[in-house]
């Protein structure tokens, strides 16, 4: 499992949730988004916990969205990630590009042109890994979950045994911290990770254990 976007309201509902049900989980977190003091808590949690990793987001998240000057400019795009990287104490480097389903990894690279040249440049200045998703959980108008967590089961079910995926059998899901701080949310996610827990032969690791990624 992986959750995007935090530290932010919602963000513990998700550390709890894995927490009680035992499942590995990837925190792709936003420097910027921890310099409210309460949340620097949160990032202490979850790395004091073993079932947990954080991973880069970058500092801004492309310039608080502003994606075209951000991928355009790689070297200053680059730097918002090292920034993170340092404020964040990021133990491994792997990044997930604000906005997009990019991925660079042994050489193999995937994203649009817009995002390429940061692509490269993470790969060969720094060493960094970016991986994307597979699946997503998107959210709507007040990061609403938009799928059930029935029908997101079926999807999930469907890409862990079809060939879209970037690497076949090997899931990546992808879900925002903030679509779970209300209650009925937070227990969608918890009836969504139980069932994927539940059925066989599935295995939720932490994503230094994704092929090809190196610890
Ligand atoms: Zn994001």
């Amino acid at each position: 499992m992986s959750f995007d976007d935090g530290p932010q309201p919602g963000t513990m509902n998700c550390y709890h949730v894995c927490e009680q049900l035992g499942i590995k989980a990837t925190f792709f977190m936003v420097g910027l988004h921890a310099e409210e003091k309460p949340r620097k808590k949160w990032i202490d949690s979850i790395r004091r916990q073993p079932l947990f990793l954080i991973a880069n987001h970058s500092y801004t998240h492309a310039f608080k969205n502003h994606y075209q000057s951000f991928y355009g400019q790689p070297n200053l795009a680059l730097a918002d990630f090292m920034k993170a990287h340092d404020s964040l104490h990021v133990p491994l480097k792997i990044a997930r590009l604000p906005g997009n389903d990019a991925w660079a990894l042994n050489k193999r690279f995937k994203g649009t042109k817009q995002v390429k040249p940061l692509l490269y440049l993470l790969d060969s200045a720094v060493q960094y890994m970016v991986l994307g998703w597979d699946v997503e959980w998107k959210f709507k108008a007040g990061d609403k979950p938009i799928q059930s967590a029935q029908a997101l089961l079926l999807e999930t079910q469907k890409a862990m045994t079809g060939k879209e995926n970037f690497v076949k059998k090997h899931t990546v899901i992808l879900a925002h911290d903030r679509m779970f701080r209300r209650a009925e949310d937070r227990d969608s996610l918890y009836t969504y990770l139980a069932a994927l827990k539940a059925m066989p032969n599935v295995v939720f690791e932490t994503l230094d254990n994704y092929p090809g990624v190196k610890k």
